[in-house]
């Protein structure tokens, strides 16, 4: 019996950390696209973060030579602060994103977190001291609490619970006939882009990163789903660094900083309330924002 259930636990583990992996790249897609393309330095040691401070200075990134993406990028985050990144499409800020997670090297400048330089430490250490919360949550054939627990397959069903507390999501999951032993996914129960969502930033809640980078969904959602989502967002960027990539800015208006990207450059940079104040391309993005939700509720009426 021994003899053959430990092969089959050892496989079944095996199994796991592939599929975990498969998945870990799985989620990056929509933030990060593609796979890495650095290798760590001989002897590069662990990133140590104390507070999570993300500080840019001049950076300059390009996929090809010919193409200059990032243009001479500076820029701040102290740590636990939240920043939101805007732009129109094309300007850069998942490009930002994948430099942050260290799938790219910077081709100038230099990135920073607690002042050590990306180059210098492992992928590995960078990757764990960051959680993403992609635009869309892949869900294992497996139950909801596996599904949670899977980026800290050793937590206890009470850890798993906080974290899907603190992500709104514990309720719902409750009411389900097997509760967090429901299964879910493709061969399970379907739940909603807004429930897997939830599902995801409750994982992520449950690694405990002390950086979080977000990318906003695109696709609409309705307003109920966006309020109980922006809910757990809040609640999972309590005591981190969070960096947003923004879509709708009224979900932005409380961060620290909002950075203005255009083709490569930070074009304006500061709260909301300055920002708007200002008159500039934040104001205009605002105002076209303002004027589309006006429109959208006037349709439904
Ligand atoms: P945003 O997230 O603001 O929409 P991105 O950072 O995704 O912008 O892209 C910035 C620019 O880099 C775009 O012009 C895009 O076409 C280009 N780009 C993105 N990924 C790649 C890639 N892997 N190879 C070449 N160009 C890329
Ligand atoms: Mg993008």
């Amino acid at each position: 019996m021994i003899q053959i259930t430990t092969p089959l636990n050892f496989l079944g583990s095996v199994y796991r950390n592939i599929r975990q992996g498969l998945t870990d790249m799985g989620e990056m897609h929509d933030l990060l696209e593609q796979q890495p393309e650095v290798q760590d330095k001989a002897g590069a040691t662990a990133l140590q973060v104390q507070g999570g401070r993300i500080s840019f200075h001049d950076v300059h990134f390009h996929y090809s030579p010919e193409r200059p993406i990032l243009k001479g990028i500076s820029l701040d985050i102290a740590a636990g602060q939240t920043v939101a990144l805007v732009g129109p499409s094309g300007s850069g800020k998942s490009t930002i994103g994948r430099l942050m997670f260290r799938f790219y090297d910077v081709t100038g400048g230099a990135i920073t977190i607690d002042g050590q330089d990306l180059r210098d430490v492992t992928q590995g250490s960078v990757h764990d001291a960051i959680g993403v919360v992609p635009q869309d949550t892949v869900l294992f054939n497996d139950t909801v609490g596996y599904n949670i627990a899977y980026a800290r397959p050793q937590a206890t069903r009470e850890e798993v619970i906080a974290a899907a507390k603190a992500a709104r999501i514990h309720d719902f999951i409750e009411s389900l006939p097997e509760g967090y032993d429901t299964q879910v996914g493709e061969r399970g129960l379907k739940l909603s882009g807004g429930e897997k969502q939830r599902v995801g930033i409750a994982r992520t809640i449950l690694k405990n990163p002390p950086i979080l980078l977000l990318d906003e969904a695109t696709s609409a959602l309705d307003t109920q789903t966006e309020r109980d989502i922006q809910a757990s967002l809040a609640e999972a960027g309590q005591g981190r660094t969070v960096i947003t990539i923004a879509h709708r800015l009224s979900t932005i208006v409380d961060a620290d900083q909002i950075v203005v990207m255009e083709a490569g450059r930070i074009v304006e940079q500061g709260r909301h309330e300055a920002l708007l104040a200002q008159g500039g391309r934040y104001a205009q993005m605002w105002a076209r924002q303002s004027a589309e939700i006006d429109h959208e509720d006037g349709s439904q009426a």
